[in-house]
């Protein structure tokens, strides 16, 4: 299965916020074994958001998207992927009930028309429960197109996506990606090509060297079947174990 991440936010696009949410995803989704292959992101724009929606749908079989959920004019994620699919919104009551107790404990005594919408998912979806913000998340498929739509800020995305969307994911790829990154000093990087050329030939486990200011990474990394992870980790660890035979200054880093 082929993935790709869509982070919807003007904020991102002019640079006022950092997209954490990305990277946050990125790194949790080699745990899956799904490829991961294009991130894009877009502003809170209608047609944009829906042209993106055709582009990733025309190029993998999952999409994630993060924000835009909540009750204001430019929250526009869920009804723009409802509009794609031609399926209706539909309200989930505890959690307009609760958007009505967080607007009076404010003194607020009219929820403003957007709560309807900040809590609600796309019908025949499956409800991503959002324990800390107050818009849900959800899974929706349709024609062998899975969407999963999550809320903005990380606080809220990243226990909806370990809690409940790993889980999710790993019922669809029984392969995992792992890896392993050695941080080596004081060595040029193209005396490490001329070291280890050998290894960064090798397909699977895979060895690649990253350029750093004052070191290279070289990751190590393996794709195999979940069930398999022992012996994948093992044939991270002998690559690894060999790699310090010849430079013993490298440390793993995480
Ligand atoms: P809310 O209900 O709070 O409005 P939302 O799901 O509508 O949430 P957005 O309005 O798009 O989300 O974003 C709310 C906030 O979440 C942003 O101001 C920003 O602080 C944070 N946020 C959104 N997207 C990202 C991202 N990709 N990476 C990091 N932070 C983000």
């Amino acid at each position: 299965m082929k993935a790709e991440i869509i982070c919807v936010g003007t904020e991102l696009l002019v640079g006022d916020i950092v997209n954490t949410n990305s990277q946050y995803i990125s790194k949790k989704f080699t745990d899956t074994g799904i490829d991961l292959y294009y991130q894009t992101t877009v502003g809170d724009n209608y047609e944009r958001l829906k042209e993106c929606l055709d582009i990733a749908f025309n190029r993998v079989d999952l999409v994630i998207t993060t924000g835009g959920l909540g009750p204001t004019i430019d929250d526009i994620t869920k009804e723009v992927v409802a509009d794609y699919f031609g399926v209706e919104l539909e309200m989930i009551e505890r959690y307009y009930d609760l958007i009505v107790k967080r607007y009076s404990e404010r003194g607020f005594f009219e929820v403003a028309s957007g709560g309807e919408k900040e809590a609600s998912i796309l019908k025949g979806s499956v409800l991503l429960e959002n324990e800390v913000g107050l818009a849900p998340g959800c899974f929706f498929e349709k024609n062998g197109k899975k969407i999963i739509i999550l809320p903005g800020p990380p606080k809220e995305m990243t226990p909806m996506f370990d809690n409940y969307v790993l889980p999710l994911l790993k019922q669809y790829s029984s392969s995992v990606l792992l890896m392993k990154t050695l941080e080596i000093k004081g060595v040029p990087e193209g005396k490490i090509d001329d070291r280890l050329k050998d290894y960064f030939q090798m397909v699977n486990p895979s060895v690649a060297p990253y350029a750093k200011e004052k070191c290279v990474h070289v990751r190590i990394a393996v794709k195999g079947k979940r069930e398999k992870e022992e012996v994948l980790w093992e044939k991270v660890d002998k690559i690894v174990d060999e790699i310090k035979d010849i430079y013993p200054q490298a440390t793993e880093i995480k």
